[in-house]
């Protein structure tokens, strides 16, 4: 008998593009999970089930066998700093970088910097590794708004075209880092199911290849 199964995706930008992945990995909801307010899905398999919820909590449900596997930005991981999770798959999606950013053509900081950020961890191990001293101010939101009323120095934070920094007048200074979304498989579960999420690791590694292929084309057609 097939065990129960439960994958919990993250929503908002990175939901669109996994749920392609998904189907290609033949687990497609039952339902529109965008028209609705649910936050368990049923599939076309009896013993899958989706969860859907804030990016932040798919490590925690994966690491503590809440779901088996799911979807989460390198970002929410690197900052979570799971210990209990497999990273089998890079998924190829939401890719973009962690900059160190600033107003633009700011002076260097004399002393200790103050950085705002979401990404506390990553930033105090950023900053540890080049042994800068900083003050970090933790924000939820609108990081960019942090050096231009003077709260902060610098912000490190996601970039992806680079528009919200510059209409913002800030500009990348540092790169951290390459960011994606990846899939993530509880310790436990791998353990414990493994006959049945390898051949899922197996449909979206192809999956990610195709698309990578198809994009590849794309660019070359043009
Ligand atoms: P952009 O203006 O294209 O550089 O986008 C920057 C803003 O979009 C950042 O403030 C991020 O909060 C958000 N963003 C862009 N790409 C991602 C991503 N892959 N994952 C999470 N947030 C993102």
């Amino acid at each position: 008998m097939k065990q129960k199964l439960t994958i919990a995706l993250s929503k908002g930008r990175i939901l669109k593009d996994t749920l392609p992945l998904l189907e290609a990995a033949d687990i497609v909801p039952a339902e529109d999970i965008f028209s609705s307010r649910k936050l368990i899905f049923d599939t076309n398999h009896d013993n899958i089930k989706l969860v859907v919820i804030r990016a932040t909590d798919v490590p925690t449900y994966v690491e503590h066998g809440g779901a088996d596997m799911g979807v989460a930005g390198k970002d929410v991981l690197l900052e979570y700093g799971a210990k209990g999770l497999y990273e089998p798959l890079d998924l190829n999606i939401a890719c973009c970088r962690l900059m160190v950013a600033g107003m633009k053509n700011a002076s260097e900081v004399e002393g200790r910097m103050k950085v705002a950020t979401k990404f506390v961890n990553v930033t105090k191990e950023y900053f540890a590794r080049q042994g800068r001293q900083v003050d970090i101010i933790k924000l939820y939101g609108a990081m960019e708004l942090a050096p231009i009323m003077g709260l902060a120095d610098r912000i490190v934070d996601i970039v992806d075209t680079g528009n919200t920094l510059r209409a913002n007048g800030l500009e990348q200074m540092e790169d951290i880092g390459y960011i994606s979304s990846r899939l993530v498989v509880g310790k436990a579960a791998m353990k414990m199911k493994h006959r049945q999420i390898q051949p899922i690791i197996d449909l979206l590694s192809a999956a990610v290849e195709a698309r990578k292929d198809s994009a590849g084309k794309e660019k070359a057609e043009k």
